[in-house]
């Protein structure tokens, strides 16, 4: 990657926060606690402007304008839990080493760079950011240039709430991405795709900056013949349809028991017009696609099927039906890349280890959903798949647990976020061992001579 040198403004901005943070005013519980509140309270303040974008950037429904806000209960939880994640935690000494004692100390990293995508683009900027102020760092933001009315509008309530010392939007696209990752920051938090999530890891290694890699790809949906067909029809319609496709935990594909798929097509067809009603394109209730580019690349992923249901686009106003496709075979292009849109592929299985081996032989999804009551087969995928995180009889559900890391692995990420796992994440957990004076034994200085069975037996290493 080519380094350009920052626009002075950066430059500048960065320089700030470094200075800010050196000064500690960013470290103490009451700080951080203060200007999360405020966060919040900014939050609930925007939350029609956030919303309205959203309704602008992406033709988002009201009610789904409001996950981006949702991020409030996250806070809610951070603060009520940082007093207790701020503490050392204890921990217990070998018997070598006593007496003393030891504990791990999580520390603020300095200034953390954040850049996120277009899909969710307030909430997914937002999340990572009370992850770092928890931690006590300074942050920069560069929001997708791609949701330009949301970019707007978190640049505006940062700059009414922060100091840019502390915390600043820098707005832009691809060139400000690549000039703020020409800088040195202490640690990159990256929400997008695989392709810009190695050019950020390529530039942090420059200056051997630690990252999180926040990506997406094909998240795969077994739907097992042990099951009630309407009730996963509902949750996978949801699923899949929510943002018009544009989740990254999204189910990308289904394989389902071939008993079933029949019965689940007509649920699932029912499940769609019921949602959206005999024209989607009238519903209000749909999101559409966000740019041209995507569109374009959308329809033509409609012909490498048969349509099922749905398949009707008007490029005016971005508009593609819920549809869902079969007779697809796994070579097919929809089947390479992460859909991320609101077409859904049907595939069958005979036998579950084939559908299990099909998963295995693709990159490492972001979520896996399985639909099943049956224990056997809810062990079986347990521990014979890999992924960023499971949903067993639902879908997406499983990212908006504050206890659980969110995170991929493989070529869906690296590192992972929320709760606690936000805060270790933006945190450098500083190991300390603590010794008193009072007891030094001999053992372990030179001269040797004498010492070996005492270093041996300390060290649990058998007599010859
Ligand atoms: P993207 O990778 O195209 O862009 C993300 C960010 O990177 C934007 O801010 C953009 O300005 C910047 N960027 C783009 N090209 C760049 C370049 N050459 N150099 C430096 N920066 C550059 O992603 P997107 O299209 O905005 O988002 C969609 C992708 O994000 C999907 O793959 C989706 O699965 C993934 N995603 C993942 C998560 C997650 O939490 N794991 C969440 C949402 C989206």
């Amino acid at each position: 990657m080519t380094t350009l040198a920052a626009p002075a403004p950066v430059a500048d901005l960065l320089r700030r926060q470094r200075a800010y943070w050196a000064s500690g005013a960013t470290r103490s519980l009451d700080f951080r606690l203060e200007r999360l509140k405020a966060l919040r309270a900014a939050i609930v303040k925007y939350q029609a402007d956030i919303i309205d974008a959203a309704k602008q950037d992406l033709g988002r429904p009201e009610f789904e304008g409001y996950i981006e806000v949702a991020a409030i209960s996250e806070l809610d939880y951070t603060m009520g839990h940082l007093r207790r994640w701020i503490k050392p935690r204890k921990a217990s000494l070998p018997l070598s080493q006593r007496p003393g004692s030891a504990w791990v100390q999580p520390e603020p990293l300095g200034v953390m760079l954040i850049i996120g995508p277009w899909n969710y683009p307030f909430q997914l900027m937002v999340s990572p950011l009370m992850g770092a102020i928890a931690a006590g760092n300074c942050t920069i933001l560069k929001p997708s240039e791609l949701a330009p009315a949301t970019s707007g509008v978190l640049a505006q309530l940062v700059k009414d709430t922060f100091d840019p010392a502390h915390v600043a939007v820098v707005e832009g696209g691809i060139d400000t991405a690549q000039a703020l990752l020409a800088e040195k920051f202490d640690h990159i938090f990256f929400t997008g795709g695989e392709r810009v999530g190695k050019i950020v890891m390529q530039a942090a290694a420059q200056h051997l900056t630690p990252v999180t890699l926040e990506l997406g790809g094909k998240s795969p949906c077994i739907v097992d013949a042990d099951v009630n067909l309407e009730v996963a029809a509902r949750r996978i319609v949801w699923g899949k349809f929510l943002n018009a496709g544009q989740t990254c935990v999204a189910p990308d594909y289904l394989l389902v028991d071939e008993r079933v798929r029949d019965s689940l097509v007509a649920a699932l067809s029912q499940r769609i017009r019921a949602c959206y009603g005999d024209n989607p394109a009238t519903s209000p209730d749909l999101s559409r696609v966000v740019n041209d580019r995507q569109f374009d690349r959308l329809v033509g992923l409609l012909d490498q099927g048969n349509i099922l249901v749905g398949g009707q686009h008007s490029r005016g106003d971005r508009y593609i039906a819920p549809t869902l496709i079969d007779g697809v075979g796994w070579d097919a292009p929809i089947m390479q890349e992460e859909i991320f849109g609101p077409i859904l592929p049907i595939l069958t299985y005979r036998d579950l280890g084939d559908a299990i081996a099909a998963v295995n032989q693709r990159p490492k999804p972001l979520a896996l959903y399985l639909f099943t009551r049956d224990r056997q087969v809810q062990t079986q995928v347990l521990e014979q798949t890999t992924a960023g995180s499971v949903c067993i009889n639902d879908v997406i559900l499983q990212i908006a647990v504050w206890d659980m890391p969110f995170g991929g692995v493989g070529s869906s990420g690296m590192g992972s976020y929320h709760g606690q796992h936000s805060f270790d994440t933006f945190s450098h957990l500083k190991s300390v061992v603590k010794k008193p004076f009072w007891l030094d034994i001999d053992w372990r200085y030179p001269p040797y001579e004498g010492k070996l069975d005492r270093f041996r037996k300390f060290v649990g290493l058998p007599k010859d």
